[in-house]
């Protein structure tokens, strides 16, 4: 296999999460082994901020954003909006996340603490103009609707999308982009494959959000980080591009949106050629 000429950035990877303790490092060797120098590492609860800060003492290249994920709506309390606001001014952040919504998580209650809090995350993202980090699942009209309402200067990422493409034009006309991951391995997602195929490549970037979403053939176990290498093969299989052009522009749409600098030199990765 021909050696990428650009680097790559996972734009969303749960590096801190416990269940990849026993294989990160391994993990690590073989991601740094593939080009993937940089990793956007987004909150979920205010307990987890604290173990994203150890990542970044620990490794190179960790890039955290800091929010309340809804899966985790049993563990927040209004006070840590507070915290969050009080944490995203301390520690510089790349984007405020991962929030949203997600309609397949049961309960009217919990839909209107889900609304709760992503409404005070939009604005603390308008705030401090830092762009967001979504989760978004069978509630797009939703999230349209707060999006007009809380308008962005830096709008984000909509993590792991798997809505249609009419969904996607919104949210392009806003200035969002979109998370490849893993669910293009499954010929199953003939919806999001096609989508993938007809966005613009400017408005793409890649994501594992290891160690979750597993891609096809590795169902069962913990995501890998060097699996975004096989994203990329996937993606420029898909847009049937050279894998070179799509790392390329892909790193360099994920490089604005989330302005990280250049990785720092490593001796496994080769040149940096900026
Ligand atoms: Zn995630």
């Amino acid at each position: 296999m021909l050696p990428l000429s650009s680097y790559l950035i996972d734009s969303h990877c749960h590096f801190d999460f416990p269940q990849l303790d026993t294989i990160r490092d391994d993990s690590l060797a073989r991601a740094h082994q593939l080009g993937i120098r940089q990793w956007v590492v987004p909150g979920v609860t205010a307990a987890s901020w604290a173990r994203i800060e150890s990542s970044m003492a620990a490794y190179e290249g960790v890039f955290p954003a800091w929010g309340l994920h809804p899966y985790f709506i049993d563990q927040h309390q209004p006070e840590h909006l507070e915290l969050l606001a009080a944490q995203l001014r301390r520690h510089p952040a790349v984007a405020v996340g991962e929030f949203g919504l997600d309609r397949m998580l049961s309960g009217e209650l919990h839909w209107q603490q889900q609304l709760f809090y992503c409404e005070h995350q939009l604005q603390l993202a308008q705030q401090l103009q830092l762009p967001v980090i979504l989760h978004v699942r069978k509630a797009h009209s939703d999230m349209l609707a707060l999006l007009r309402r809380y308008p962005l200067p830096r709008a984000g990422v909509l993590h792991a999308f798997s809505g249609s493409h009419e969904e996607a034009k919104r949210y392009l006309a806003l200035g969002f982009s979109f998370g490849v991951g893993g669910s293009i391995s499954y010929e199953r997602a003939t919806r999001t494959r096609e989508v993938f195929r007809q966005l613009p490549l400017q408005s793409l970037l890649l994501e594992t959000d290891a160690p979750d979403m597993p891609l096809s053939g590795y169902q069962g176990q913990p995501n890998r980080l060097e699996r975004l290498h096989q994203v990329l093969m996937l993606l420029a299989e898909l847009r049937q591009l050279p894998p070179d052009v799509v790392a390329q522009q892909v790193t360099a749409n994920t490089r604005a949106l989330f302005a990280l600098p250049p990785p720092s030199a490593c001796p496994e990765a080769g040149k940096d050629t900026d």
